[in-house]
């Protein structure tokens, strides 16, 4: 396939097993990990957990990644239609309270697929960077339940040293607004979990409250009625990161700043406490015990 999925647009050539393109990744979904997810927000995984299948690459791939084995690197191995729907047969079957495709946007037409094959009787949750197409979100619409995407960067300049994407904010901010459009104001069940809507995460890097506090005012200002926001703190220098300023945790300041600034603009939403800014929240990736 020659593929523009995502923003890169590279037009590159993908065969079964490599791409040409930014992503490197072939035509055939590559999986990292598969399996029980207990810590996302409370409307995600509830009490028993999300499915969380863990897709190989990433069309951002931030300096800082946590999971910079199988964002950077690629690590994983090839899933036929089949296989996963087998996988998603498994978690609906271990309870969990809904799935979420982490990453997933260069295997789209992959999933469709597997959905076609099986669709788990619970909330679809599309966790993403938040660059994304709209073409390409479009051939979700009906398909995904929660749009999970992060809300990065606003400036140009800290979006092109991240993640080489100085266009982030302006492709990010139409990305969400397209996913509001299909998914509308958020609707739990009885049990707290999301069943319909949009979730924004937002994760405080060092140095850079004044590029979170221009994302919250965008929110604010663009969706008056409310999408709900998680306000993320647990920012750990990961992959190497050589970035000046970007090799150490925020302050409590820092946090402080941004999270009075939230309260003020009297943000729907969550903060993720510090307890979990520690690496031993990163999965095992690419090993036997990583599928279910
Ligand atoms: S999904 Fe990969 S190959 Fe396709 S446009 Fe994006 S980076 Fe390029």
């Amino acid at each position: 396939m020659i593929c523009s999925l995502c923003p890169r647009a590279c037009g590159a050539e993908r065969d079964a097993e490599a791409g040409r393109g930014f992503c490197r990744l072939g035509e055939e979904m590559r999986l990292a990990r598969i399996a029980p997810h207990l810590w996302e927000e409370p409307p995600i995984s509830g009490q028993k957990g999300t499915g969380a299948v863990f897709f190989s690459g990433c069309t951002l791939r931030c300096v800082y990644c946590q999971n910079g084995e199988i964002s950077h690197r690629n690590a994983g191995r090839l899933f036929t239609p089949a296989q996963l729907a087998d996988s998603l047969r498994r978690l609906t079957d271990m309870g969990m309270q809904s799935v979420s495709f982490i990453t997933a946007t260069p295997f789209v037409p992959k999933i469709l697929e597997t959905l076609e094959l099986y669709r788990p009787p619970v909330p679809l949750v599309w966790n993403t960077s938040g660059y994304e197409t709209v073409d390409t979100l479009r051939a979700l619409d009906g398909v995904i339940d929660v749009y999970l995407p992060d809300l990065k960067h606003h400036s140009p300049e800290v979006a092109r040293v991240c993640c080489g994407a100085p266009d982030y904010f302006e492709v990010a901010s139409a990305a969400i607004e397209e996913m509001v459009r299909q998914r509308g104001a958020a609707r739990y069940d009885g049990q707290g979990i999301m069943r319909s809507g949009v979730l924004i995460r937002h994760l405080i890097l060092p140095g850079c409250t004044g590029d979170s506090i221009a994302l919250l005012d965008w929110v604010k200002e663009r969706f008056p009625s409310g999408v709900p926001v998680s306000l993320m703190q647990q920012y750990v220098p990961c992959n190497g990161v050589s970035v000046p300023g970007l090799n150490r945790r925020i302050t409590a300041r820092e946090y402080h700043r941004v999270r009075d600034h939230m309260e003020q603009l009297g943000l729907d939403g969550f903060w993720q406490g510090a307890t979990s800014a520690t690496e031993d929240f990163i999965p095992v990736f690419n090993r036997d015990e990583s599928f279910v």
